[in-house]
């Protein structure tokens, strides 16, 4: 047996988002969930790094909020698990909502440019989901965050299923937004699974929904399902973006 992948999820808190698709702060000690706006949903948002025995891969961005320093909240996080972000060598975007790619690039305030915030690595986008998601904008997409992806030298765009460096395959699934992608991530024998927002939380693996604000929920829900079968026959690590309690379960 090698070495096994070492996951880390980078939480960036709790947060509850209602259909104006504001992410509010949830202090979960003492914030009432009763409290919370009618219909709202309460969600982890939950960047994870991967270290593999080749690469450090970042499986999305996070929300791209940074601290009172001006320091990007996902590079802190990083930096508070050791890891130099200047490390990291594949970033792959899952989709891009706001909560997804909002740490890929970052605004120099005073020169009024964007830079991506994993320079040393190469990112790996949906080409179709890009264009769709500059078109769309606001409030589901913020293409100011991100709009560099379209000219920057290391972004590798992808389409349809396939594999990169014969250890990382991915699927453009759509169900949440038009070309979502999902990733499996094998090392060592050793299979990750990362569904993004399809599998966004261990309960709704165990439970056949269809959620509104999917762009098509009923695909979502024939996913989750064929995969949390597949996934405990295959024994994969499934990690959950948006999971309050368990980021990652072994299977
Ligand atoms: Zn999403």
């Amino acid at each position: 047996m090698g070495l096994l992948m070492k996951i880390i999820p980078l939480s960036e808190g709790a947060f509850s988002i209602d259909k104006t698709k504001v992410f509010v702060p949830f202090n979960k000690e003492t914030d009432d969930l009763q409290q919370r706006a009618l219909g709202s949903l309460l969600v982890e948002v939950q960047p994870f790094v991967i270290i593999t025995s080749k690469d450090i891969i970042l499986l999305d961005t996070g929300l791209g909020f940074s601290n009172a320093d001006g320091v990007l909240q996902i590079h802190q996080n990083l930096i508070n698990n050791g890891i130099n972000p200047m490390d990291v060598t594949k970033v792959l975007l899952s989709h891009l909502h706001k909560d997804h790619a909002g740490g890929a690039a970052k605004e120099d305030v005073v020169l009024k440019k964007q830079y991506l915030s994993f320079p040393a690595a190469t990112y790996y986008v949906n080409k179709q989901e890009l264009a769709y998601a500059l078109q769309t904008g606001k409030p589901s997409f913020t293409p100011d965050e991100f709009m560099i992806l379209e000219t920057a030298e290391n972004v590798s765009f992808v389409e349809g299923n396939g594999s990169i460096d014969n250890y990382i395959r991915y699927e453009t699934t759509g169900a949440h937004s038009p070309y979502h992608m999902v990733f499996w991530i094998e090392d060592e024998g050793e299979i990750l699974f990362f569904g993004a927002d399809v599998a966004p939380q261990l309960q709704q693996m165990k439970s056949r929904f269809v959620a509104k604000y999917d762009y098509d929920g009923k695909k979502c829900m024939e996913l989750r399902t064929q995969w949390w079968k597949q996934a405990q026959e295959e024994h994969w690590t499934m990690l959950f973006y948006h999971d309050i309690k368990t980021p990652y379960i072994a299977l």
